[in-house]
């Protein structure tokens, strides 16, 4: 079986080896469909992750399709094709046990602290699978991704009509911006990169958008500011598009410090919220919303390639100016 390992920064080896193959009680075997390449995916590559251990198989966005299952598993099936939540926690901390599993004390993602599915097959735990119906192996990877933004937007608590402004329009800024939109939020969005900007302006129909946080600044500020860049500079100077008495979330994360000039929070009164991964629920609701179509990502500027590819693919894809929102490797 074919199995991309990520050796070290900058170097992935694509062999041949051997897994388990048989499913435990409460497990799949299940093949792998499609792989969603984030963040997380590229920085290990860069060599820039906190807390990341080299070798390691990558692959935490997958689209499955369920080959046998074990003991105990009543609600799949061969044949089924699946989203995977890369997300395994541990049920009894202090987290999980007010059902904010996304941010659990022992979390373990499959892809990132354990081998993900880099490969032709794995054995997950069952729960872990949620199955699809319609869905294209392309555009289930996408699940994960779009959690991250349901969460965020969760966060905020959004009130119909409410003035929203979203910082970077990548990946996480877009699957912001999709539920801000079904939230019913007066949306604007400040990115950099023109080709990005015009997308989310266009493909959403903003009529605010700013290609600088300076621009942004010229005109009315709002009540929820969504930052998604991981970018110091931008989350440090974001409380400056925020409205008295408003929510500023943090979406993108930097492993550094940032520092906010604490009259700029005291005089707004501003309630500062990290928003961090996603939970069972929320994936649920995700899925639920890409099947009947009221979220639809197939416009997103996408690349679709073959394993062989990534270690030509991946310097690019870090590039943003390669112009690529969202790949996403095509294992079968
Ligand atoms: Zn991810
Ligand atoms: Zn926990």
């Amino acid at each position: 079986m074919k199995i991309a390992t990520l050796e070290q920064p900058g170097r992935f080896t694509l062999a041949d080896g051997t897994r388990a193959k048989t499913p435990g009680p409460q497990e799949v075997l299940a093949r792998v469909l499609t792989v969603g390449i984030c963040g997380t995916d590229l920085h290990a590559f860069e060599g820039t992750q906190p807390f990341f251990s080299y070798p390691r198989v990558l692959g935490h966005e997958l689209a499955v399709e369920v080959l046998s299952v074990g003991g105990g598993v009543g609600d799949l099936k061969p044949g089924d094709k699946c989203a995977v939540n890369p997300y395994m926690t541990c049920g009894v901390c202090a987290a999980c046990s007010r059902g904010k599993t996304n941010c659990c004390a022992k979390m373990c993602v499959i892809g990132v602290h354990t081998d993900g599915g880099m490969c032709d097959s794995i054995v997950l735990p069952a729960k872990q699978l949620y199955k699809v119906e319609k869905l294209s192996p392309a555009m289930i990877p996408l699940v994960e991704t779009l959690g991250v933004g349901i969460h965020a937007v969760g966060r905020a608590g959004v009130i119909p009509g409410e003035r929203a402004i979203v910082i970077g329009a990548g990946p996480i800024g877009l699957s912001v911006i999709e539920f801000l939109r079904v939230a019913g939020a007066d949306i604007g969005v400040v990115e950099k990169m023109p080709e990005r900007l015009d997308f989310a302006a266009r493909h959403h129909h903003l009529q605010r958008f700013y290609p600088s946080h300076e621009e942004a600044r010229q005109e009315e500020a709002s009540m929820l500011v969504f930052d998604c860049t991981g970018d110091r500079g931008s989350m440090e100077s974001s409380i400056h598009l925020l409205q008295q008495g408003g929510k500023l979330v943090f979406v993108g994360l930097i492993n550094d410090s940032i520092s906010l000039f604490d009259p700029d929070l005291h005089r707004r009164e501003a309630t500062i919220l990290a928003s961090r991964n996603s939970t069972p629920a929320e994936h649920h609701k995700v899925l639920d919303a890409m099947e009947r179509g009221e979220i639809d990502v197939s416009a997103w500027p996408m690349e679709i390639a073959p394993p062989e590819s990534m270690h030509q693919r991946f310097p690019l894809w870090l590039k943003r100016e390669a112009g690529i929102v969202k790949a996403v490797i095509n294992w079968s």
